[in-house]
């Protein structure tokens, strides 16, 4: 349910309302937005009377939310939310560009991808310490020195580090280095990690799951708001589907229709969602032409060499040619790189 009141409502007429949610065993999320200010509340809902809180001063309307998921939903909230990010804006017109390898490999192989991306104009390097491999015997991450690596190469050049959280014995080592922390498909009902990631108040990328509904996406987006951190972004990166000439099927019907239901970002990682990486390029616009906030592409200077996902990462040359199309595009999308 959903108590709207005006912006210039006075503060111990809110303060009545929450009051009176938190006397029926529920909670209330202030949710304020351009012209309105929403009160969102969770728990049994079903117990709560409509008629009791119109009643009250300054309450304008009061809305059921019919969705599974309530504090997620356009309904609740319908403006976009814009996460800022040192500086930078993310779900706004600005379009957000995350790139860099699958996963840190060294210290020279991560410096160098940095300083490549870093003069691609790119402010957000992805690199993973902790990697989910579906195979025990593959590379599983340099762990504790990846980190060390990526606050490292954070130091030196500035960027913004995306790395994926992976259980929660490592969510303060992760969080202090992360400025976007990554949740993978692997994760994505770890409802555990999910409200301790929530907990940190740091921005996170949920990815989708490979058999995750958009449904199943949003409600797993539900746990982390519940922990009141509103900063997340959707990723798109690929389902699996009866296709096997392409390593996931990259799902673009998403993005048009998370942006209606929700009011958090939403980017496309095509390189995860096809798989080859010559598809990589048209795949990334193609995203952005389905409304995606942004991108996250795998990048690495010598593919070939890569301990994962070589396979499907851009060489710094192509990243550029892909990043001259899409300043383009964007205007065309009313975005701007
Ligand atoms: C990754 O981003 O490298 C990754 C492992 O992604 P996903 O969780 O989408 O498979
Ligand atoms: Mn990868």
């Amino acid at each position: 349910m959903l108590i709207i009141m005006g912006l210039d409502a006075p503060r111990d007429r809110i303060e009545k309302v929450k009051a009176k949610i938190i006397s029926f065993g529920c909670t209330p999320h202030e949710i304020p937005g351009s012209t309105k200010l929403a009160i969102g509340i969770t728990g049994p809902t079903n117990i709560l009377k409509e008629e009791e809180f119109r009643l009250l001063p300054s309450v304008q309307d009061v809305v059921r939310v019919t969705k599974k998921y309530k504090l997620v939903s356009r309904m609740m909230k319908q403006d976009d939310t814009i996460i800022n990010v040192n500086g930078t804006s993310i779900g706004g017109k600005e379009l957000l560009l995350i790139a860099g390898p699958c996963s840190v490999e060294s210290k020279d192989q991560i410096f160098e991808i940095a300083g490549s991306l870093k003069e691609l104009g790119i402010k957000f390097l992805r690199g993973g310490a902790y990697k989910p491999r579906s195979s025990p015997y593959a590379f599983q991450g340099l762990k504790e020195k990846g980190l060390e690596y990526l606050a490292d190469v954070k130091k030196e050049f500035g960027l913004n580090i995306v790395t994926e959280l992976l259980n929660t014995e490592t969510i303060d080592a992760v969080s202090e280095v992360a400025d976007i922390i990554q949740i993978g498909a692997r994760n994505m009902q770890n409802f555990t990690l999910l409200e301790q990631a929530g907990k940190t108040g740091k921005p996170i990328m949920l990815k989708r799951g490979m058999s995750a509904t958009i449904e199943d996406l949003l409600l797993s987006a539900e746990y982390i708001v519940s922990q009141n951190n509103y900063n997340i972004i959707l990723c798109e990166r690929g389902i699996r589907t009866f296709e096997t000439a392409t390593r996931n099927t990259l799902d673009l019907n998403a993005v048009p229709v998370l942006k209606k239901e929700t009011h958090l970002p939403v980017i496309v990682d095509p390189s995860h969602g096809i798989g080859m990486w010559e598809n990589v390029p048209n795949m990334a616009m193609a995203s952005i032409a389905a409304g995606a906030d942004g991108l996250m592409i795998e990048a690495h200077n010598s593919p070939e060499d890569a301990l994962s996902d070589g396979y499907q990462s851009l060489k710094p040359k192509k990243l550029k040619t892909l990043l001259e199309k899409l300043r383009q595009l964007a205007p065309i999308m009313e975005r701007e790189i």
